[in-house]
């Protein structure tokens, strides 16, 4: 096994990885920026590193720094979690050539699925079934760009090749504002991604999110651990997640798993991943992949018992998967609510001080949290500050516990998105399951 790991985040999923890690026998090291001092990883961790002050480039992007971390400490392995340099191909290849570990995929593979033009073309080749599109980046030919929207069909979607986080993304409806939508993306991603590449898929108008959640280790085994639906969405951000996805059958889940996992193979795919995808009147539409553990992991642990964070240490230390694909077996449903510290109305951020914080409990409640009272939740970072998890024999039974975990829950000090959630777990067409991607801006009044 692995001696020491640096855990290069913050907040749960820093303190998500330190359990594994301990649980595994595997000494931290925890780096914090300076009004990262009073996270509850950092006073857990076996050892600690100051990494700089609070704006992330300076911190939790600070590639120096945190290689500078590891070798101080004498540590093995970089954890870099989701988020920050997480997907990073430069990262992952400055930490291997300093000698250390780095707790994802080869950064070449970081840098093939990075590019989602790149991504789809090495889909595509391995089978996995994409949206129809420009198959490639739009050149300069205004006339050729018309061509593609037209036999692609409307509406169609302009997508920055190097967007992320829901951003760089335009929708056009009709030919007369496609040029103008796509020297907008351009500059957008220009600005934002440094990249202007862009390029063209049909708009699905609507699918609902489903993804396969896969395991590489390093001596040729890959498995998948079924699917998660992450429909409920805001800003293309996802806010509740569930698996199984509603409606899902058990055929279906092998074809689209195996799929995926024939891509692992044949990419060399190392680690944690996820192949997302558009699901449509039963077909299912690849996107993109994300080359690292997932905010909503938890779902997938819950209903599987695998923990996700364990073997991507074990994977990385060179060991087998503790699971071949005959071992997994689905039970029960999960359900995931993301806890912000955001206005429940405006969703503007609201940071502050916890002055009282109670967890719920119970069968089947897990909290993912880095929340104590007394803690204070910095403006400088994402907003998330935990995550409720609810697991039942059914996908009724985890409902219901989840919102008695939202009934229980007490966040005081600062304004939570849980008023969203408990409205969330209460409505008829949730409850019903199948929603498509657009329901909860349209539940909410907004316009997507
Ligand atoms: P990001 O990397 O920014 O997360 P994705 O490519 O994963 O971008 O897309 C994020 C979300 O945008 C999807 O979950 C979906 O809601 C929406 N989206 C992306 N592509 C399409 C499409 N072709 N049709 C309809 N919606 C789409």
């Amino acid at each position: 096994m692995l001696d020491k790991v640096v855990i290069a985040n913050r907040g749960e999923i820093a303190l998500r990885i330190l359990r594994a890690c301990h649980e595994l026998g595997i000494k931290t090291v925890a780096v914090y920026s300076t009004v990262d001092r009073e996270l509850k990883h950092v006073r857990l961790a076996d050892e600690t590193v100051c990494i700089g002050p609070a704006p992330s480039a300076e911190s939790y992007l600070n590639m120096v720094a945190l290689i500078s971390a590891a070798e101080v400490t004498d540590a093995v392995a970089i954890h870099p979690g989701y988020g920050f340099l997480s997907e990073n191909a430069d990262f992952a290849e400055r930490v291997e050539q300093s000698g250390f570990i780095f707790i994802g995929p080869r950064a070449e593979t970081i840098r093939l699925m990075g590019d989602k033009v790149s991504a789809i073309r090495a889909m595509k080749a391995a089978g996995v079934p994409c949206v129809p599109g420009s198959d490639g980046p739009l050149g300069d030919d205004e006339q050729e760009s018309v061509e593609i929207a037209r036999r692609i069909g409307y509406p169609i979607i302009v997508k920055a090749a190097g967007g992320g986080g829901g951003r760089g993304m335009r929708v056009v409806h009709t030919e007369a504002s496609l040029l103008n939508a796509i020297a907008l993306t351009r500059a957008e991603a220009q600005a934002a991604f440094g990249n202007p590449m862009v390029y063209m898929e049909k708009y699905l108008v609507h699918p609902r999110h489903v993804e396969i959640q896969v395991l590489a280790d390093t001596l040729g085994n890959a498995i998948f651990l079924g699917e998660r639906d992450c429909s409920m969405q805001r800003r293309h951000q996802k806010v509740v997640e569930e698996a199984p996805a509603p409606g899902i059958t058990p055929e279906q889940r092998m074809r689209i798993g195996s799929v995926c996992v024939e891509a692992c193979r044949r990419i060399g795919y190392r680690g944690a991943g996820t192949f997302e995808f558009l699901y449509e009147n039963g077909e299912f539409y690849f996107i993109e992949m994300n080359t690292r553990v997932q905010v909503e992991h938890p779902v997938t642990e819950m209903i599987t018992g695998v923990d996700i964070v364990k073997e991507q240490l074990r994977i990385a230390a060179g060991l087998p998967l503790s699971f071949t694909q005959d071992d997994i077996r689905i039970s029960g449903h999960a359900v995931e609510c993301r806890l912000n510290a955001e206005d429940p109305d405006t969703f503007l951020p609201s940071p502050g001080t916890i002055t009282r914080y109670h967890a719920p409990g119970g069968p089947g409640v897990r909290v993912d949290s880095h929340l104590y009272a007394g803690y204070r939740v910095p403006p400088n970072y994402d907003s998330m500050i935990g995550k409720l998890i609810a697991h039942g024999e059914t996908r009724e039974v985890a409902i219901a516990r989840m919102r008695n975990a939202l009934a229980e829950l007490v966040v005081d000090g600062i304004k939570t998105n849980a008023p969203l959630h408990r409205r969330i777990m209460a409505d008829a067409n949730f409850i019903e399951g199948g929603t498509d991607i657009h329901y909860l801006e349209a539940k909410l009044g907004l316009k997507s």
